[in-house]
């Protein structure tokens, strides 16, 4: 069964992310591909780095300069740096997600922004 969904650049499955690629040509993606996807990982290593630092040195720096490390601490320390790193993931993939367009009786489908025509 052939169908017209777009598929993954990498392994053929289905693509739900289109990312804007160094050439003319688009990159799709699938799920597992979209995540690891470099510029995209890159990027929010980069938010995660700037952003969970500031929120570091606010919320734990004086606790941890107070020598009061707990495991929790420690928790608390990882889920500053992990939650600007989905945030962007997230808004990432969001924003590169494909979608379907709504068939409108009597016209003609649309074609996605950045296909060939
Ligand atoms: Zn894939």
């Amino acid at each position: 069964m052939k169908t017209d969904a777009p598929v993954c650049d990498l392994c053929g499955r289905v693509a739900h992310f289109r990312f804007a690629g160094a050439g003319a040509r688009p990159v799709l993606r699938c799920w597992r591909h979209a995540v690891f996807y470099g510029p995209v990982f890159r990027r929010a290593l980069q938010v995660s780095a700037v952003v969970g630092t500031i929120l570091f040195l606010i919320n734990q720096l004086d606790v941890v300069l107070s020598g009061h490390v707990t495991p929790l601490v420690v928790f608390k320390i990882v889920l500053t740096y992990l939650v600007p790193f989905l945030v962007s993931m997230y808004s990432a993939l969001d924003i590169n997600r494909l979608r379907t367009v709504p068939a409108i009786p009597g016209k003609a489908p649309a074609a996605p922004p950045g296909a060939a025509a």
